[in-house]
């Protein structure tokens, strides 16, 4: 098997297992530890060594693994940091959801980001998430939960219903979107916690009550390569879980001192949570890697983050959307994304060091401004780099149907992406 097919099993494998932020952070945890990470307590007293392989989880949905490098080496060579963020829009469990009408046992959702909904109907939906419960004694603990199997859908309305539906359809997120689970007729269960408990007691026969949840639903056709040549991947959850991939096998691959993978939760909502980009999770972890502020502040400065996000690829049916001179296509490269009013960090000095890592790799790379008559998207670059002072560049593999219950991206722009952050975690080329 070839290197980059090789890789992109890996990629598969891991967008299919990682339904939820929570999954998603689990396996790059169960990845870190094989190879030598050992895990943080962040409510405990650290001592780290220079050449120590570490990581860190808050909330279970973001993790921040570093290897740590002496004073010298951080002073010398900066830290060389890749961001990522581990959520995807989808649509989370209410809290008193249930809903029993004409028979159907139907569960009421919110919606979780920008989610593009029309996808979502006719698919054979599956549930993931975390639950919190009671044990027999009392004890508070909480499980992670993966229905693996395809329990919910939310079925179209028949075009005989609505003659105008492919004219102009629109959604109401509160009317249309909670999903069927089941029929009264086979199951009158009306309680959610009581049917959530029997999953739970498989895991801990000692749970007696689940008190709370954050579970989403999810679709269970498998992340893979399509095309008549194979050249795109088809996934959930491509944003951002393929950048969380790439920067944790760059990691791994090049274990350095200085290299710091950062993976926060939120972003599309905003990034502000005790584990979110805006939150002090990556300050904190920093503080006590270097308590000494003027120290602290001195190698933040000779450091750089790469903040890896997707991009949007020209798509061959709405190219007009982009501008015509910054229409990036998939499969030839990760994108630099440059917006002159700060939606994304990058500067023409970052933007270099990028270039330079593209050209060390012979790795194609892209670049992307948004139509100067159009509002600009963000990410987790310019929000790290205004909380932390890090210089910042954000790149990202280009891919379609962005926020959809299944995106697009090209078959060779990840293994692209990795080469360059490989690169990078080993050592940053640098300004003289
Ligand atoms: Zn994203």
């Amino acid at each position: 098997m070839q290197p980059t097919e090789q890789f992109n099993q890996g990629l598969l494998q891991y967008l299919s297992t990682s339904p939820t932020p929570f999954h998603a952070v689990a396996n790059m945890q169960r990845e870190l530890a094989a190879q030598g990470f050992s895990l943080l307590n962040e409510a405990e007293s650290w001592s780290l060594q220079a050449g120590g392989k570490y990581m860190v989880t808050r909330n279970g949905s973001a993790l921040i693994a570093f290897v740590m490098p002496s004073q010298e080496q951080a002073l010398q060579q900066g830290l060389r940091l890749v961001g990522a963020h581990t959520d995807s829009p989808c649509l989370k469990v209410k809290p008193q959801p249930e809903m029993c009408r004409q028979g159907y046992f139907q569960l009421g959702v919110e919606v979780y980001g920008g989610v593009l909904l029309n996808p979502w109907f006719d698919r054979d939906l599956s549930l993931a998430g975390r639950v919190s419960y009671r044990t027999t004694t009392g004890q508070l603990k909480s499980c992670l939960l993966d229905l693996r199997k395809p329990v919910a859908v939310i079925p179209s309305l028949a075009i005989h219903l609505d003659r105008e539906v492919n004219q102009n359809r629109s959604i109401n997120p509160q009317r249309d979107i909670p999903p069927i689970l089941w029929q009264q007729a086979k199951l009158n269960a009306q309680d959610w916690r009581a049917q959530l408990l029997t999953l739970v007691q498989q895991q801990d026969g000692d749970a007696e009550r689940v008190l709370d949840y954050e579970l989403s639903f999810y679709d269970t056709q498998a992340a893979a390569l399509v095309g008549w040549n194979q050249e795109f991947i088809a996934s959930a959850r491509l944003d951002n879980l393929l950048s969380c991939y790439v920067g944790l096998q760059a990691l791994l691959q090049a274990p350095a001192p200085g290299a710091i993978l950062v993976c926060t939760d939120h972003e599309e909502v905003g990034s502000a949570s005790c584990c979110g980009a805006e939150g002090p999770f990556l300050q904190d972890v920093l503080a006590r890697m270097w308590p000494e502020q003027e120290l602290r502040l001195r190698i933040i400065q000779g450091s750089l983050l790469i903040s890896a996000d997707n991009a949007h690829g020209i798509h061959p049916n709405y190219a007009d959307k982009h501008d015509a001179n910054h229409g990036p296509l998939l499969n030839q490269g990760p994108v630099i994304k440059i917006n002159a009013n700060q939606r994304y960090a990058t500067n023409s000095e970052t933007s270099a060091v990028l270039r330079r890592l593209a050209e060390l790799e012979q790795v194609p790379v892209q670049a992307f401004v948004v139509r100067t008559d159009m509002a600009c998207g963000s990410t987790i670059g310019p929000i790290t780099a205004t909380k932390l002072g890090v210089p910042t560049v954000d790149v990202g593999v280009p891919t379609f149907a962005m926020h959809s219950i299944r995106e697009l991206a090209g078959s060779d722009d990840a293994w692209y992406l990795y080469r360059m952050l490989s690169r990078f975690m080993q050592e940053c080329p640098r300004f003289i």
